[in-house]
């Protein structure tokens, strides 16, 4: 299921401090990512990038170094660049959650990058023309600079959640389609509680018994119900209809 992650390079261009580097591939690694490119490191291999990976150094080992952003794109038929700031650019901007699923959907068929910018000024207009869309992070408008290392953090979290979510999805209605009650279940299961509640003594008159059961019917609504989960329930009422006529008899 996560295998995908592998078909999704993160770029790093121009990094100035190798702690970022390091912290980047330990990133990576707890969500699942490995491969790294880095194009024109500054200081670079470094034992403060090894120190910073702590046990993601395998990640650091396979990472490409190259010449060029356009050497490192090579392979890549979809790219997102990540920008901390509204460019004059006009590009099309997308959140962390759309450019993750964009990511994940092009990743199925063939490689894709995503692309991190420099520590001091990120990402040139050249750069980001390189990319098909642009993610921004939101946070705080007077002080929206990530440290890199986060930055990558937060993206490499949010396309393992995307993939998580899209399995979800798929399990949740599969299941839901193969045992949500019916609506004769449901009209039984109403009428088994009404009698039950009589039975017991909750409703006493007409009128409250009306109220009480939309009020019931509202709160059963909210829930969807299963097949199963109405013969549990239905279960309980006649336990409880079985003990209020052994105590009458
Ligand atoms: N002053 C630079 C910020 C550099 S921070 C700028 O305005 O872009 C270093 C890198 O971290 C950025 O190039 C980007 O890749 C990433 N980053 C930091 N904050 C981010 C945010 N809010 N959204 C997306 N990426 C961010």
């Amino acid at each position: 299921m996560f295998d995908v992650l592998n078909k999704i390079n993160i770029v790093l261009v121009e990094s100035s401090h190798p702690g970022n580097i390091g912290a980047a591939a330990r990133a990576m690694k707890t969500m699942g990512l490995n491969r790294l490119s880095l194009v024109n490191p500054v200081k670079y291999p470094c034992a403060e990038a090894t120190a910073r990976a702590s046990g993601a150094d395998d990640v650091l080992a396979t990472a490409r170094v190259f010449e060029s952003l356009d050497q490192a794109l090579a392979e890549s038929s979809f790219v997102i660049g990540t920008s901390a700031r509204e460019r004059r650019l006009q590009w099309p901007n997308l959140g962390p959650d759309a450019a993750a699923m964009q990511l994940l959907q092009h990743a199925v068929v063939s490689e894709v990058a995503l692309v991190f910018g420099r520590e001091k000024y990120g990402l040139t207009n050249e750069e980001l023309a390189r990319c098909q869309a642009l993610v921004t992070i939101d946070a705080n408008p007077a002080y929206s600079s990530l440290n890199l290392a986060s930055a990558v953090q937060i993206m490499t979290y949010e396309l393992r959640r995307q993939i998580l979510r899209a399995e979800g999805v798929v399990t949740e209605t599969a299941e839901a389609k193969e045992s949500l009650a019916t609506a004769a279940e449901l009209e039984g299961m109403y009428g088994h509680l009404e009698q039950t509640l009589s039975e017991i003594g909750v409703i006493k008159t007409e009128q409250p018994k009306a109220m009480l059961m939309r009020r019931l019917r509202r709160l059963f609504n909210r829930t969807q119900l299963s097949g199963t989960e109405v013969n549990i329930l239905r279960g309980i009422l006649s336990a409880a209809q079985g003990r209020k006529r052994d105590r009458s008899k």
